[in-house]
């Protein structure tokens, strides 16, 4: 039976340094995936990019002091995950880690230009998913990302709890939720005061809403940078 009052989930997301540059071209959007225009944003792009009115692009861009931040197109190179797939955390178990891939999966699904792939090399992943116990603070997951002096996210480390920082574990359905909102902080969204988005800072969600869908994808109809006034 599910239970009447799902628990709340806590984040932390943490910003990065410059550390990486692009290094090489990145292809164009194939058909009936975003494609975005090769300048600097302007303005009057967020309208178009936005046209719904659940979007939170405007408050992501308050946030982020109307700077886009975001991947490059990643759809045939696409972004390396590496999920850790033994730890030594009490109730770790395969179930997990597929709530990981079907979150990533979600996000793929929204039709932004980006891809991933699962490999087995951490060294060399673009994202690198690991589990903790549980965090001494009232949270549940922790993502920390770098980005370049084009302002495209170069890389994430996302961090999810096991059990709660009292101790229950978390259930699948939270882990799934949790996924979703690290792995949105890891693609360039930053919390909202939706309350009702995976993506609000204490999650109540289970699933992507259309206010995230949204908003992820009007992210990524934008060039990365500053915003042009
Ligand atoms: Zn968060």
């Amino acid at each position: 039976m599910t239970p009447l009052r799902a628990a709340i989930l806590a984040c932390c997301a943490f910003g990065g340094a410059l550390l990486f540059a692009i290094n090489e071209g990145e292809p164009r959007a194939a058909s009936g995936i975003i494609a975005t225009p090769s300048r600097p944003p302007q303005r009057g792009d967020i309208k178009r990019a936005a046209p719904h009115r659940r979007s939170y692009l405007g408050e992501l861009l308050l946030h982020h002091d109307s700077v886009v931040m975001r991947w490059p197109e990643r759809t045939t190179h696409p972004i390396t995950v590496w999920i850790r797939a033994e730890a030594a955390v009490p109730d770790w178990n395969p179930d997990v880690v597929t709530e990981v891939h079907e979150a990533l999966a979600e996000w793929e699904a929204t039709g932004i230009p980006v891809r991933f792939a699962f490999i087995d090399d951490s060294a060399s992943a673009d994202v690198r998913i690991t589990w903790v116990d549980r965090f001494a603070e009232r949270v549940s997951g922790r993502t920390f990302w770098t980005r370049d002096d084009a302002h495209y996210v170069t890389e994430g480390i996302v961090e999810l709890a096991r059990h709660h920082a009292w101790g229950a574990p978390l259930d699948l359905a939270s882990i799934h939720a949790l996924a979703l909102h690290e792995i949105g902080h890891v693609l360039g969204l930053d919390h909202t005061s939706d309350a009702d988005a995976i993506m609000a800072p204490r999650v109540r969600s289970r699933s992507l809403t259309a206010a995230d869908i949204s908003t992820m994808r009007a992210l990524y109809a934008l060039p990365a940078g500053p915003l042009s006034r």
